[in-house]
């Protein structure tokens, strides 16, 4: 995939793709999220770290709007026409609002989520067909560009249960980048995978990464984030503990809970 084929590498490289402010969440009278802020320059990546529970999965599905906030705003940048779009969540929220925001990011998912009943070539154009009212032929053409990229081309007509665990999350991959997204979120994409299939889907994300993908990446491969991942977020209990520079947070974090997380993890 070149680059001037998604929407997310047009402009400048610093401009933000994507700012929320004071994300709050929930559940009943568990507190998931406080006070939750994540800045996304075009062409950056964002890796979300921290112990489980610490509320990872939410942050990031907040920001597509598959769970919603109680309080807080998520802002697209660019005027409306560019695809800017302000949501604020401590108000009401329509559908059609969140429908907006789902439209501008894309998910990859740990346990890939596809189609069970449908060819890897029908997952893959689903979306941009059904969804985005793309002609038919055009979305096949380019799921089979992004699938031989990928090296699955001589799989387009196999169902998901024929395919190894990573062979389906690069078919997750691939149906997340046909929808041209100005994000791709991808939620713990390696862990439900053998350990000898995890270093294939690391390295298209790596690709991805290089060909300048804007991403925000929920990941237990410390090694993987300081690779790739511009910035780094620690989250526990809900907070963000610490932020910055992959290979700082990562390296010399200054907080306690950063040093013993990562200590735990290498
Ligand atoms: P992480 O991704 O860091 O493991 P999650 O965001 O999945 O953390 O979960 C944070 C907390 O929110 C956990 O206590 C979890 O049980 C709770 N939680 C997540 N989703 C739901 C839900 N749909 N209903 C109730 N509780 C939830």
């Amino acid at each position: 995939m070149s680059p001037t084929d998604v929407p997310s590498q047009a402009g400048p490289a610093a401009a933000p793709v994507l700012q929320a402010r004071n994300l709050a969440k929930a559940f009943g009278s568990n507190v998931v999220l406080r006070d939750i802020d994540v800045d996304i320059r075009r062409g950056q990546v964002v890796a979300l770290i921290g112990p489980s529970g610490s509320g990872k999965t939410t942050v990031l599905r907040s920001l597509n709007g598959l769970e919603v906030p109680d309080a807080g705003t998520v802002t697209f940048g660019g005027t409306e026409s560019e695809g800017g779009l302000s949501i604020d969540f401590g108000k009401k929220v329509g559908k059609k609002e969140i429908a907006a925001l789902r439209d501008r990011s894309a998910m990859v998912f740990q346990h890939y989520n596809l189609f069970p009943h449908m060819t890897v070539l029908k997952n893959v154009v689903e979306g941009p067909v059904q969804v985005q009212k793309r002609p038919r032929a055009e979305a096949i053409a380019e799921a089979e560009r992004l699938l031989e990229r990928v090296g699955l081309a001589d799989k387009r007509d196999a169902y998901p249960f024929e395919l190894s665990g990573g062979q389906q999350q690069r078919v997750g991959i691939v149906r997340a980048l046909a929808l041209k997204p100005q994000l791709l979120l991808f939620d713990e994409p390696t862990s439900a995978l053998d350990p000898e299939l995890v270093g294939d889907v690391l390295g298209v994300i790596k690709e991805l990464a290089e060909e300048g993908w804007t991403m925000v990446i929920v990941t237990h491969e410390l090694a993987f984030a300081r690779h790739v991942a511009d910035e780094v977020i620690f989250m526990d209990g809900g907070v963000v503990v610490e932020r910055g520079p992959a290979a700082e947070v990562l390296s010399s974090p200054t907080q306690e809970r950063t040093k013993l997380f990562v200590k735990r993890l290498q």
